[in-house]
C-alpha cells in the first residue's frame, strides 16, 4: 500500500497506468499548520483499494484528522498530490462546495439537524424529483443502517449511535465511492461497538464502498479494517493488513499502538537472559507464561490489577518490571516467587 512508485504524471496531471482496482493515490504528501513543530502530515505516500476498509491509526494529535480532510479535498496540502483513480483532487479554494462529489465524510460531530427528525435529515440530501423514489430510498438507507423504526424521531432524542447511524445513513444515501469516518466509535459504547463494526463491515462488502476510517483505538481498527495506515507524528510510518502489522511490526512505535506490550531497553532485555543487539524489545502480554522452563527467570510479584476475564500481574526481577496475565486469578500472593518463561521478543532499532 506505501509503494506508489508504479505511475509516472502526465501533462494532464493525471495519473497513468493506474491498476483497476485503485481508487486513491497520495504522494509526497505535506501540510504543516503554523501552530507546532509536529503538526499536520509531514510524509505521507499511500494508496488505497477500491472496495476496502481502511484504518487510519496513531495517537492523538498524529495527524489522522488531517489526512481525512486532505483526501476528502477539505484542506490544501502544502506539497505532493492526491488522486481519486487518475484524477487529482481539488482543494477547496478551487471549488464551489469543499469535498470530493464521489466521497462523504462523517465527522466526529455528525453535522446533523438535531432539531428535524431521523428521517428529514436522510431525505434532505436527495433532490425532490421524484418524490416516491426520495422516500423509498431513504428507508431503504434508514433500514440498512438498523434505525427504520427511529425515521420519526428528532436528532436531539436519539442516543450518541444512534445519531451516529443517522449521520452514516446522510452519508451513503447519496451512493458516494468511497465513505470517510473520523472516529466513528467515540460516541458508541462497548455493547454497541460490535454491532456497529459488523454494520460498518457490510456497507463496505455489500454496497462495494471504500471505507477510510480515523481511530484512535487500535482496537477498531485491528478488528475492522482490512488495511491499516499507521501515523506518527504526521508521517506514514508503516501500512499494512492488521495481521502484518500486529505480528511483525517494523517500528515499536507500531507494536506498542496495536499490542499491548512490555517494551525494554537492551540493557533490561539483558538482565532478563534476552541476547539481543538491537536497542529495545517488545515483549506481547501472550509471550509471557508463567511457567517454569528451560529458561525460565523467577520474578517477584509486585501487583495484580483485576481485569474481569484475567488479572494483569506486575512482576520486577532486578529493577525490571514486567507485565503478564494471570488467567487463574487470585492464584499467586504480593511478594510471591513466579517462574516466568517468555516465549518470544521482537526486535527494534
Ligand atoms: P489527530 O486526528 O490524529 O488527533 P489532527 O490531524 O487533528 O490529529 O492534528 C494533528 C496536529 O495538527 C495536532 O498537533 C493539532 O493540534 C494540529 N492541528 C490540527 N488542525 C489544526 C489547525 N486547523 N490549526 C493548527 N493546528 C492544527
Ligand atoms: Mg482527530
Amino acid at each position: 500500500m506505501a509503494n506508489t512508485s508504479c505511475e509516472t504524471n502526465n501533462s494532464n496531471d493525471r495519473l497513468t497506468d493506474l491498476p483497476d482496482n485503485r481508487i486513491i493515490t497520495v504522494q509526497g504528501l505535506r501540510k504543516k499548520y503554523a501552530s507546532e513543530p509536529y503538526s499536520g502530515i509531514s510524509k505521507a505516500n499511500l494508496f488505497i483499494e477500491k472496495g476496502k476498509i481502511v484504518a487510519i491509526v496513531g495517537e492523538s494529535g498524529s495527524g489522522k484528522s488531517t489526512l481525512l480532510k486532505l483526501i476528502y479535498g477539505l484542506i490544501s496540502p502544502d506539497e505532493g498530490r492526491i488522486y481519486f483513480r487518475n484524477e487529482p483532487i481539488m482543494p477547496p479554494e478551487k471549488k464551489l462546495i469543499p469535498g470530493h462529489d464521489s466521497m462523504k465524510m462523517v465527522t466526529q460531530d455528525f453535522s446533523l439537524n438535531i432539531y428535524a427528525k431521523a428521517y428529514d435529515n436522510v431525505a434532505s440530501m436527495l433532490s425532490n424529483t421524484n418524490l416516491k423514489l426520495k422516500s423509498e430510498k431513504t428507508i431503504k438507507t434508514l433500514n440498512l443502517l438498523g434505525i427504520g423504526h427511529l425515521a420519526e424521531r428528532r436528532v436531539i432524542d436519539l442516543s450518541g449511535g444512534e445519531q451516529q447511524r443517522v449521520a452514516i445513513a446522510k452519508a451513503i444515501i447519496t451512493e458516494p465511492e468511497v465513505l470517510l469516518m473520523d472516529e466513528p466509535f467515540s460516541q458508541v459504547d462497548t455493547l454497541l461497538k460490535s454491532q456497529l463494526r459488523a454494520d460498518i463491515r457490510r456497507l463496505a462488502y455489500e454496497l462495494g464502498i471504500t471505507i477510510i476510517l480515523v481511530s484512535h483505538d487500535p482496537v477498531d481498527g485491528l478488528s475492522l479494517a482490512d488495511e491499516l495506515i499507521i501515523l506518527k507524528r504526521g508521517e506514514v510510518v508503516e501500512t499494512g493488513t492488521p495481521k502484518q502489522l500486529y505480528n511483525q511490526p517494523k517500528n515499536i512505535y507500531t507494536a506498542r499502538l496495536l499490542a499491548d506490550c512490555n517494551v525494554l531497553s537492551s540493557q533490561d532485555a539483558h538482565k532478563l537472559g534476552i541476547n539481543t543487539k538491537s536497542s529495545s524489545v517488545a515483549i506481547y502480554l501472550d509471550q509471557v507464561q508463567l511457567k517454569p522452563g528451560e529458561r525460565s527467570i523467577t520474578f517477584t510479584l509486585c501487583d495484580a490489577f483485576f481485569k474481569g476475564i484475567c488479572e494483569e500481574l506486575l512482576l520486577e526481577k532486578e529493577g525490571v518490571k514486567l507485565r503478564a496475565l494471570n488467567f487463574d486469578m487470585g492464584f499467586y500472593k504480593i511478594g510471591e516467587l513466579i517462574p516466568v518463561s517468555i516465549e518470544s521478543f521482537k526486535e527494534f532499532n
